[in-house]
């Protein structure tokens, strides 16, 4: 399988493979597996069948010789068109191409291919109308697959030049070593790692390959399981600090000042978060539920009773204004609890101390920061990612929360677990955008999770609407008027852009925030060869639309804009003053996209919200609706009506629940795309499975992986495993794990 390609098939043959599809070795080519194959029970070889008869509309596949091409510019209309004369045993017919000069070239006379298509009647005779076709080479002909293999190519390398590399590879190898086990295949009815190689490329019929693909999948699912269980296992073989719960503490101050009531799933998860901490067993828990579920404080309960043992949380977060935002909300939710050595400290002599870290902070600043931590004097320590790793020291670290920002991934998880000590704290993740529980098997099948089920009492729902500004300007107008009503009544109003601007940056380019573009949303399978569409103008940028407001539609009006180039201070500025209402309209990114937190803030503009992907606007809107007034969101688009554009943020603006909108945003991927690296250039080991279609097999794989890693942890009597391990995983890991 690591025979170079050249080695194999000859350089000529090796190159395009390379060139064309980044195809290096023998491996490289049989995990190109074929996109979907063409049945062609109906071939007829050359004479077999003098009285073949033609049926119009009939799909056909037929074996034929190129008798005569020739190629002109259509008399009737603007195009061109490609006539080929196929010789069918007794029979001919013509194959049609419109303005596709360069099949000319592909069937000179003489040519044997393949024909797939539709019969229709054409100049009296009959014709295949823009038919696929596969060029058959010398020895190639005798014994074709039940199934022809359609592979991903491009216009340079054609899917049959692919089949036939494949072939003449399949042809020279030997069975590859199997990494799953006899009992194991047996277990599962899976196929030879062999016989699915061969019959995923060549099958001669449907239940072949299907059986061919399902162990294939299998082993992807079941590596990557595999790797989760030994996280799993290495996570928790040491012991966690117990963190017991006291009558007495923080935590039960903090709960006795609460203003509201926690909801059913809070104390209900809230319980078993508790229970845990209080042992040695290490937390090892996913927290998800919608926004505005009340995570936040779900997460400070657990954290206080961390810090009522004497040892420190840290919550780290994906970006700086996020790390700020939670420090600040933590700060005010605990209030006086929150002073420990400040003035206003409370008085009961409960308190600790928040202290937030980030890349930003002066020298001073950072160095008491550091200092808190390493003492002990912060019993709270809020920052990024980035920061955090660079070895902070902690006096007695005994819980990590990890604010999940569709970009962090397991190793950073890992980071502050697996540092030297006898213990390692526990750890508690936090998703920002719900996922279904079958995806939540395929990504954080190394964590228990919890979910918060319940939206706190009294929260009205955001009236969402897709505004489509190109077919309807008087909406839009429409919304500014608005947001002088809202902001008349005394409310707050975001306007969201998907650039920032200015000094050319290009778009999707906020650097500090945890912003998807848009391109997560291509089609990864769209073929290599389509035409680019018309150029589309950048998207708007806050730059721009910001002056545009505020010397337009929203004259009058407070404005101020948010992004993630502005300095430190300027953000942390910015946002606490339209936290404290000084500002009416906040002009931002996504830099607002998580964590913000201002419930007097009711109306949110999203402009070209085609731009953004769908769990992006469903975190974007949740950052509305979070006081006891009614809220709205706009999702403006140029998008046409009917196009798929609007017809997502149609579908979104009308499905309010997070773990519906995840499901919608996997489908709209195309979700292969959620685990496919292919998109990110890096080829990936995961090249088939999807979260969607194969949730029973991986949950499958989740149990055997556990039991497997049960009694072997390390993997050490099967290598065959920790092999698939690494073929998975290795090049995968960074690829998917830190995607979502
Ligand atoms: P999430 O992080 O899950 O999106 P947050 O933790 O930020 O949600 O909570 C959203 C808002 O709801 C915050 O203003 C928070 O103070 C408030 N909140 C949380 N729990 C409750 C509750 N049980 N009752 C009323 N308000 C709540
Ligand atoms: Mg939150």
């Amino acid at each position: 399988m690591e025979t170079p390609l050249p080695t194999a098939l000859g350089d000529k043959t090796a190159r395009p493979l390379a060139r064309q599809l980044e195809l290096h070795t023998v491996g490289d080519l049989l995990r190109h597996y074929p996109r979907r194959y063409i049945a062609h029970t109906q071939v007829t070889h050359s004479s077999d069948r003098e009285d073949q008869r033609f049926r119009d509309k009939e799909h056909v596949t037929l074996l034929g010789t190129v008798h005569s091409v020739s190629g002109r510019r259509m008399r009737h209309r603007k195009g061109h068109i490609t006539e080929a004369t196929v010789v069918i045993g007794a029979q001919r017919l013509t194959c049609t191409f419109f303005n596709q000069p360069y099949r000319e070239r592909d069937l000179q006379p003489g040519t044997r291919a393949l024909f797939s298509g539709d019969l229709s009647r054409y100049k009296g005779g009959w014709q295949l109308a823009a038919p696929e076709f596969i060029v058959l080479g010398a020895g190639v002909s005798a014994d074709l697959p039940g199934l022809i293999p359609i592979y991903p190519a491009t216009k340079k390398l054609r899917s049959w030049v692919v089949m036939m590399a494949v072939r003449q590879v399949l042809d020279l190898l030997a069975d590859p070593e199997d990494p799953l086990p006899e009992v194991l295949r047996a277990a599962h009815g899976l196929a030879t790692l062999g016989d699915a190689l061969r019959r995923v490329h060549l099958p001669d019929t449907w239940e072949e390959q299907k059986a061919a693909r399902r162990r294939l999948v299998w082993d992807e699912a079941f590596g990557l399981q595999l790797a989760m269980a030994g996280r799993r296992a290495s996570a928790t073989s040491r012991p966690a600090p117990a963190c017991p719960r006291r009558e007495d503490g923080l935590a039960a101050a903090f709960d006795a000042r609460l203003p509201f009531a926690l909801t059913g799933a809070q104390t209900t998860v809230g319980e078993s978060l508790a229970e845990v901490l209080a042992g040695t067993e290490p937390l090892n828990r996913l927290l998800q539920g919608d926004v505005g579920s009340g995570k936040t404080i779900v997460a400070l309960r657990a954290m206080l009773q961390v810090v009522d043992s004497g040892r420190q949380a840290v919550l780290l977060a994906p970006t700086e204004v996020l790390a700020a935002q939670h420090a600040r909300s933590l700060r005010a939710m605990l209030g006086s609890l929150g002073r420990a050595g400040e003035l206003g400290a409370d008085p009961d002599g409960h308190a600790t101390r928040v202290t937030l870290l980030t890349g930003s902070l002066g020298a001073k600043a950072r160095r008491e920061a550091l200092l808190d931590a390493q003492s002990g004097a912060a019993g709270i320590v809020v920052g990024t990612h980035a920061v955090i790793q660079q070895g902070v020291g902690f006096a007695d670290l005994g819980l990590v929360v990890v604010d999940e920002q569709h970009r962090f991934g397991v190793h950073q998880r890992d980071e502050l677990r697996s540092r030297p000590g006898t213990t390692t704290p526990h750890v508690l993740v936090m998703t920002a955008t719900p996922i279904p529980r079958t995806v939540a098997l395929t990504l954080y099948g190394d964590l228990d999770t919890s979910v918060l089920d319940e939206l706190p009492a009294g929260r009205r729902p955001i009236a969402t609407t897709a505004v489509p500004a190109g077919v309807k300007p008087r909406w839009l107008e429409r919304a500014w008027e608005r947001v002088h009503e809202e902001v008349a009544a005394g409310h707050q109003v975001y306007v969201v852009c998907p650039r920032i601007g200015e000094e050319g940056g290009e778009p999707g380019t906020e650097d500090d925030e945890p912003a998807r573009a848009a391109d997560d949303l291509l089609d990864p399978e769209a073929d290599a060869d389509e035409e680019p569409g018309p150029e589309a103008r950048p998207p708007l940028a806050v730059a721009e639309v910001a002056p545009m407001l505020a010397a337009g539609p929203l004259a009058g009006l407070r404005l101020e804009v948010l992004h993630g180039r502005m300095p430190a201070d300027e953000k942390d500025a910015v946002m606490r003053a339209f936290s404290e209402g000084k500002v009416d309209v906040l002009v931002a990114t996504t830099v607002i996209e998580v964590g913000v937190d201002v419930p007097n803030a009711t109306m949110m503009i999203i402009m070209d919200a085609d731009r953004f992907g769908v769990s992006q606007l469903h975190q974007l809107r949740g950052r509305v609706g979070r006081g006891s007034a009614s809220s709205s969101c706009l999702f403006v688009t140029e998008a046409l009506e009917g196009s798929p554009a609007l017809t997502r943020l149609e579908r979104l603006a009308a499905t309010p629940d997070g773990f519906e909108v995840s499901r919608l945003d996997l489908e709209v991927r195309d979700e292969g795309d959620v685990l496919g690296a292919q998109q990110s250039g890096r080829r990936s080991g995961l090249h088939m499975l999807s979260v969607l279609k194969h949730a029973d097999l991986v949950a499958e794989a989740r149990d055997e992986a556990r039991e497997v890693v049960g009694a072997d942890p390390t993997l050490a009597r099967h290598p065959g495993l920790a092999g698939l391990v690494r073929s998975v995983v290795d090049e995968a890991s960074a690829a998917f794990l830190d995607r979502l």
